[in-house]
């Protein structure tokens, strides 16, 4: 299934000069949305995971379907704040500034195999940020998930060690 033509090109959001990839128009087409949820579901299988780790919000709109199809648990990955309970927590830089992410410290088992799923795969700051969470919980990460990859970005470098599936490339 051609997947690109239900991503809608937004010019200048949130900002000027940024091209935003918007995936609600994905999201609304139930087969579109299917296909995107099953390969996933399909790749997290062959890798042997026990828990689905997504950082919010749109890591959770594809992390979720992959979950319950497979019957095992999703894990949030939140701004700090959000989570009600004991949690780790990392920051990473951005252009300007820097962010941090939580996770719920008894969210990962010692040994689990975790994949994660993000809906856009830009610099890998995210990406990296949310690996390092789960494996100071002691959770193996055996994949990488992505609706888009934006290439010229080369947010795979920062991931390089790590198997990456990615359904859109821009
Ligand atoms: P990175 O950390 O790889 O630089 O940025 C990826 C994160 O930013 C993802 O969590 C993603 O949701 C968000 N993001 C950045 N740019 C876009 C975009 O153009 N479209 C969407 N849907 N998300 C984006």
């Amino acid at each position: 299934m051609d997947l690109k033509q239900y991503i809608a090109a937004v010019k200048d959001f949130p900002k000027e000069g940024i091209l935003f990839r918007d995936i609600t128009p994905l999201m609304l087409n139930g087969d579109a949305y299917k296909f995107a949820a099953d390969a996933f579901t399909i790749f997290a299988k062959e890798k042997g995971a026990t828990v689905i780790v997504g950082p919010e919000a749109r890591g959770f709109i594809f992390g979720c379907p992959v979950a319950v199809n497979l019957s095992i648990g999703f894990a949030p990955v939140r701004k700090p704040g959000k989570l009600p309970r004991e949690s780790v927590t990392v920051s990473y830089d951005l252009e300007y500034g820097s962010n941090s992410l939580s996770l719920h410290a008894d969210a990962i088992k010692k040994g689990d195999k975790v994949v994660i799923i993000d809906d856009l795969l830009a610099t890998g700051g995210t990406m990296q940020a949310t690996i390092e969470l789960v494996e100071r919980l002691g959770g193996e990460v055996v994949g990488l998930c992505f609706l888009i990859e934006l290439d010229d970005l080369e947010g795979r470098k920062l991931l390089k060690n790590y198997d990456v599936k990615t359904l859109i490339h821009y």
